[in-house]
C-alpha cells in the first residue's frame, strides 16, 4: 500500500499533491504519519454532516521561521451554500487560507469555525468528510479511472460512480477507454489529459458530497479549451454547497456571489466584480493586468 502512495510521501507541507481533503486524503495521512502538528482532542466531538457554514475569526497564521503572518487577522463567514472567491497576488496567503479550511495547519490565534465548531474541536475524519479540497494539480492513483472516482467512498456502488462521472462531464471520455470504467489510469493519471483528470476528481468530489468545497487555482494547469470543458463540471460542483474558490483568473472569480480580495496576508477589500472594479483598488489592477495578459497571449497565438 505504500508503494501506491509512494508519490505522496513528499507531503510533509502540504504544498503541491494532495487532491482532495476527503476520506481518501484522510487514508493517505494515516498511511504517511506526516502531520504531526494536527493532533485530534481525545474527547473530539463528531459532526456527521454540516451545513457548511464557514467562519474565519481574526486568524493569524505564520509558518515556522518566518517573521511575517502568511494570513494576518484575516475574518470572514460564507454561509451554506454560498460561492466566496477569493483572489490576490502570488504569495497573499491563498494556499495558506485552503490549507486552514481542511485543518492541514492550525492558526496561531483565532479561531477556523465549520457551522460553529473550532476545527481544533471536531473529529479530523468529520473535517475531511465534510470539507473537500480540490487542489491545482488534479492527482489520480495508478488504479482504475472508476476506483479513482469511488475510492474516497467505500460503499459506493457503480450507479453512484456513473452518476458523479456524468454531471463531471466525465462518462463519455470514460465509456471511450478501452475498458471504461475499469481502464487504468497510468502512474500519476498519464494516460488522460489535464482536464480530464481534473474532471475525474471532480467526479469523485461530487460523489463524496461534502457540504464545504475548497478550490484552489482549479484548472490553472489547463489550457483555454480545457478550462472551458471544465466550467460546467465546476458550476455542477458548487451547487447547494459552500464553495470557497481561489483563483488569480478573475474570469472564475466573477461567476462567485462574493469576492475577497488577500494581500499580504490580509482581506484589503470584498464585494462584487462589479462594486471591486468601481472602487479602483488592488482588484481593479489585477483585472487591468489580466485583461493585457489574456490580450498579449491572443496576439501570441495570432502571430503564430
Ligand atoms: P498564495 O497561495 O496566495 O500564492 P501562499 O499561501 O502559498 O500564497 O503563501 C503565503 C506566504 O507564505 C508567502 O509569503 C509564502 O512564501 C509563504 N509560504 C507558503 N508556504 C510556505 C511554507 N510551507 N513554509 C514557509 N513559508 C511558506
Ligand atoms: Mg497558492
Amino acid at each position: 500500500l505504500r508503494e501506491l502512495f509512494a508519490p505522496l510521501s513528499g507531503l510533509g507541507k502540504l504544498t503541491t499533491t494532495l487532491f482532495t481533503a476527503g476520506a481518501a486524503a484522510e487514508r493517505v495521512l494515516e498511511l504517511l504519519d506526516q502531520e504531526p502538528s494536527i493532533v485530534e482532542k481525545p474527547d473530539a466531538r463528531s459532526l456527521q454532516r454540516a451545513n457548511g457554514q464557514i467562519r474565519l475569526e481574526r486568524v493569524t497564521f505564520r509558518y515556522p521561521d518566518s517573521d511575517r503572518p502568511a494570513l494576518d487577522d484575516v475574518s470572514f463567514t460564507a454561509e451554506p451554500g454560498e460561492i466566496v472567491a477569493l483572489v490576490g497576488p502570488s504569495g497573499a496567503g491563498k494556499s495558506t487560507l485552503a490549507r486552514l479550511l481542511g485543518r492541514f495547519c492550525d492558526p496561531e490565534s483565532g479561531a477556523v469555525r465549520l457551522d460553529g465548531h473550532d476545527l481544533r474541536d471536531l473529529k479530523l475524519v468529520d473535517i475531511r468528510r465534510n470539507v473537500a479540497l480540490l487542489l491545482q494539480d488534479a492527482y489520480l492513483l495508478d488504479i482504475s479511472v472508476g476506483e479513482n472516482i469511488g475510492y474516497a467512498m467505500a460503499d459506493a456502488e457503480h450507479g453512484d460512480v456513473v452518476g458523479a462521472a456524468d454531471a463531471a462531464d466525465a462518462d463519455d471520455f470514460i465509456r471511450c477507454m478501452p475498458n471504461g470504467y475499469d481502464s487504468r489510469v497510468g502512474h500519476s493519471g498519464r494516460m488522460l489529459s489535464g482536464g480530464q483528470r481534473q474532471r475525474v476528481t471532480i467526479a469523485r468530489t461530487i460523489l463524496q458530497d461534502s457540504p464545504v468545497i475548497v478550490l484552489d487555482e482549479p484548472g490553472t494547469a489547463l489550457d483555454a479549451a480545457s478550462l472551458h470543458r471544465v466550467m460546467g463540471p465546476l458550476r455542477r460542483l458548487a451547487t447547494g454547497r459552500t464553495t470557497i474558490v481561489i483563483s488569480h483568473n478573475l474570469m472564475l472569480a466573477r461567476a462567485a456571489d462574493r469576492i475577497l480580495v488577500l494581500d499580504e496576508g490580509r482581506i484589503v477589500d470584498s464585494g462584487s466584480h462589479d462594486s471591486l472594479l468601481e472602487s479602483s483598488g488592488l482588484y481593479a489592477q489585477l483585472w487591468e493586468l489580466q485583461q493585457h495578459e489574456t490580450a498579449e497571449a491572443d496576439l501570441v497565438r495570432t502571430a503564430r
